[in-house]
């Protein structure tokens, strides 16, 4: 797949270069290329216009022709084609107002960080390097391309981006660029939801989460985020990331940072982060059990079997035992737990009910929530393994139902 799309690009280049243009791999495949990492995709710059790349590719699409770039569409791949540019005007904190078209000196000046704002030429295997970007990946360091404050000042997401890359790479952040991240932080509010929470994502479904949250908090960014929560009980919740164990998904992590006593918070940040309904859904019931599954250590059978059936439980046990841990508290009630799980073997964990409601109706009780609460009752000893047949779980049932 990843080949394919250097194939591609490295097509592409060919005939820019064939028709009379400069063409040069860009950014972050570049950056990668260097690290050693293979890269996912690969940004093609050129001298071309717009106009000029889909004249020489038969099938583009025009993405953002006004902003100069074109999707060649090839048999096995996709590959953005950008004309060099120089961002305009930004007037909101979000988006240049126009784009110049210029050259790859220029082009590589709009881009945000050092080691992203390099140039490769696949043809002669030559690095256009003109922001340092080489010294600082040999360094470990994201630097802002320019001046920091104006260059956050522009685009508020790049405050977000800077820290994503030094939690990924491992890298430091120069100590001008995390000034002024720091000195801006406030205005990331102004950003929409939507693309904070892209980035809050990436920063913490990546293994260096822990490190990088502890970025985003300290550079003031989180509680801007977070609804001016206080940093306290921010801290804290990030001190459980460090002892979650992967795999962690955006909403497992997302719960862990309200760890620290702030888990009436998951549903108002969910929904102002705009955080998809699969991820919110999944954050408040995590939220909402880490207290209940506690409180009911050690479980019963058929309760473990009840938990055991929410395709969330692994989650949620992480999730407790990072706070548990954390809290200095005993582990023992789920050390427990775990035993008991790996105890239940191969045992069905949601058997079909031996009743069901028409079953109790005609045992005689009435439609209704006694009916429910009453199935529900026969569901748990049947998973305790108290009821096995049908004519036990009618018994039971019949004994009931002269009490009610
Ligand atoms: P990733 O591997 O996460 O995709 P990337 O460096 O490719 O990293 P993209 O968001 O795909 O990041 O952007 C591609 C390139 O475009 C970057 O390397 C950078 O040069 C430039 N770029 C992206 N976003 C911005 C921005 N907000 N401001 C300035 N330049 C940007
Ligand atoms: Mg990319």
């Amino acid at each position: 797949m990843t080949e394919q799309n250097r194939q591609a690009a490295l097509h592409v280049v060919k005939r820019l270069h064939e028709a009379g243009f400069q063409a040069l791999w860009a950014g972050g495949c570049v950056r990668d290329m260097l690290m050693a990492v293979e890269a996912q995709d690969y940004d093609v710059a050129t001298n071309a216009t717009p106009q000029q790349v889909s004249g020489i590719f038969k099938r583009t699409l025009q993405v953002g022709a006004q902003f100069g770039v074109v999707v060649v569409l090839l048999d096995k791949a996709q590959v953005e084609v950008a004309t060099f540019r120089n961002d305009g005007g930004y007037v909101d904190g979000r988006r240049p107002e126009a784009v110049e078209f210029t050259d790859a000196r220029q082009d590589a000046l709009r881009r945000d960080f050092t080691i992203n704002g390099m140039f490769y030429d696949p043809l002669t295997q030559e690095i256009l390097d003109y922001v340092g970007g080489q010294a600082d990946l040999a360094a470990g360091v994201i630097r802002a391309i320019g001046e920091p404050a104006a260059r956050f000042g522009e685009d508020h997401l790049r405050m977000l981006r800077a820290i994503r890359f030094a939690a990924r790479l491992g890298y430091e952040i120069e100590p001008e660029t995390w000034q002024a991240i720091c000195q801006l932080s406030e205005r990331i509010s102004r950003i929409s939801s939507e693309r904070i929470a892209t980035e809050l994502e990436k920063i913490m479904v990546n293994g260096n989460r822990y490190a990088g949250m502890k970025m985003v908090l300290a550079s003031g960014l989180m509680s801007h985020i977070y609804g001016n929560c206080p940093a306290e009980q921010l801290s804290e919740g990030i001190e459980r990331l460090k002892l979650l164990s992967e795999p962690v998904d955006f909403a497992l992590a997302l719960t862990a940072t309200l760890s620290g006593g702030l888990w009436d918070k998951t549903s108002g940040i969910t929904r102002s982060l705009k955080v998809s309904n699969d991820t919110r859904k999944k954050a408040l019931w995590l939220a909402e059990s880490v207290c209940k599954l506690l409180s009911e250590l050690p479980l019963s059978k058929g309760r473990l079997k009840q938990w055991l059936a929410n395709e969330w439980f692994n989650d949620l046990l992480n999730l407790v035992w990072a706070c548990q841990i954390r809290d200095g508290k005993d582990t023992g009630p789920l050390a427990e737990l775990r035993r008991q799980i790996v105890d239940l073997g191969d045992e069905e964990i949601k058997p079909v009910p031996l009743l069901n409601g028409n079953d109790l109706i005609s045992l005689g009780l009435e439609p209704g929530p006694k009916l429910g609460q009453l199935f529900e009752q026969m569901y748990l000893a049947q998973l305790e393994g108290e009821l096995v047949t049908q004519a036990q779980a009618r018994q039971w049932v019949s004994e009931r139902v002269r009490k009610v």
